[in-house]
């Protein structure tokens, strides 16, 4: 690992295929301290890590994740999700838990000293904000936080921001150069169809599609959206569940606003009546929307004409039995999502659904520049974090192969083709075989202002 005399850790990877968001090329990389020193053809030096019939991909970045730490840790902690991360591929993610909330520098702080030594992968920290914490924005945008969280509707038990509130967060975000990740289904009609369905008595759980439904999303998605407009925030619309909300995204985008889109795989790969059967573990909102082969290639074509922004996994875990209650109102929100989503992206590239540049610049390129991060790219200069994948290989996924503490997958059964072979964080091999090593080598990363 040492090489003569300069005590530089090298690593030459070689005679492998790589994939950027821009082309797929052959050629060899060289890894010195860390760092992406030479690409292409440079002479091999160090280790060598032959790659030859691998594809290498910049590491994946999952800027939307949910690792309750500190929090529900019963749910996930910080070293469970991030070896999850790591086994499947992201070498970056950005954080934040609703039950422990970052609404002020000292929360930051003291969430950066409790994951000190706790996370496999790198990590930005996103902060949530509240009605009356307004005021915390622009500080916290100085000390490193990657992006806001706004809740239209009270969930997770984070308060919602009404239209007046909204205006002014998102005028503070904007003043201080910050980002937004907005949770977008309007409070009144969530909230008046919640009345109505528990007056009717109603517990089964198909209940979800009337109670978060397709018209809520889209109400508070055009109130979000004409407020990103007005206030010239830079916002992200997060898990766009249906393209008819895309429609309304683009229409301001047209006006000028400055609205991204998320996608996240449940919205592609699971069907609205799973619920029936599935219960509370496919809870989780907005709820999966496909009803038929038409809407679910509507939502592939969305992907293709580059609607979306980039993908996210709002990796949300609960374990079966936290899931599984007497009473489906109760059951927490959410789905675990970390072992599965690049695996879920790389079997869609294999179909041929999307290409393998188009994964790299959907889960690593795009998401990193949407927040700024320096990842996501293989490039002399840039943080040496790849994956290496197998493209001949392919994974069945069942529940015990979850890394999360979740220990399941709405996915289970489902053979996904490719396999991660190897995950590298700054030229350390922090994955391989499908286990995390656990070295707890993960770092704070800020935006690049
Ligand atoms: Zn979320």
């Amino acid at each position: 690992m040492i090489s003569g005399g300069n005590h530089l850790t090298t690593t030459t990877i070689r005679g492998g295929t790589l994939v950027t968001a821009d082309a797929t090329t052959s050629g060899d990389l060289l890894i010195v301290d860390g760092q992406i020193a030479a690409v292409g053809q440079p002479d091999p030096k160090g280790e060598i890590v032959d790659a030859s019939g691998l594809l290498v991909l910049p590491g994946m970045v999952d800027t939307h994740v949910h690792l309750m730490d500190p929090g529900d840790t019963e749910r996930e902690d910080f070293p469970t999700g991030t070896s999850a991360a790591a086994a499947r591929g992201v070498t970056t993610i950005i954080e934040h838990t609703h039950s422990h909330p970052i609404r002020s520098v000292d929360d930051l702080h003291e969430k950066r000293h409790h994951l000190d030594g706790r996370a496999n992968v790198d990590f930005g920290l996103a902060a949530h904000v509240w009605p009356d914490r307004i005021d915390a924005i622009e500080s916290l945008v100085g000390e490193g936080i990657s992006f806001f969280k706004i809740f239209t509707c009270t969930t997770h038990g984070v308060p919602s921001l009404g239209p007046a509130a909204m205006t002014d967060a998102l005028g503070a975000v904007a003043r201080s150069g910050g980002r937004c990740l907005i949770h977008g289904e309007d409070e009144a009609i969530t909230l008046d169809a919640e009345r109505r369905l528990r007056s009717l008595g109603r517990v089964d759980p198909m209940l979800l599609v009337e109670w978060r439904s397709r018209e809520a999303e889209l109400v508070a998605v055009a109130a979000t959206a004409a407020a990103v407009l007005d206030t010239k925030a830079v916002a992200t619309i997060a898990h766009v569940s249906n393209p008819a909300v895309l429609d309304v995204i683009e229409e301001f985008r047209r006006l000028g606003a400055d609205l991204a889109a998320e996608a996240c795989p449940q919205y592609f790969a699971l069907d609205e009546a799973e619920l029936a059967v599935a219960g509370a573990l496919r809870k989780f909102t907005p709820p999966a929307r496909i009803r038929d082969h038409e809407e679910r290639d509507g939502m592939w074509q969305a992907v293709k004409d580059h609607r979306f922004g980039h993908f996210s996994t709002d990796h949300a875990p609960s374990t079966k039995a936290q899931k599984t209650g007497p009473d489906f109102w109760d059951a927490p929100f959410g789905l675990p999502g970390l072992d599965t989503t690049f695996p879920f992206l790389l079997d869609a590239a294999l179909s041929g659904e999307i290409t393998m540049s188009d994964v790299v610049r959907l889960y690593a390129t795009a998401p990193a520049a949407r927040y700024r991060l320096p990842k996501g790219v293989i490039e002399v200069g840039a943080d040496a974090d790849l994956v290496l994948v197998d493209p001949g290989a392919s994974w069945t996924v069942q529940d015990e192969d979850i890394i999360s503490k979740a220990g399941w997958s709405p996915y289970e059964g489902r053979t996904f083709r490719g396999g991660v072979v190897s995950t590298y964080l700054r030229g350390t091999q922090i994955a391989s075989a499908g286990m995390s090593h656990d070295q707890r080598l993960g770092r704070f990363v800020r935006p690049a202002m």
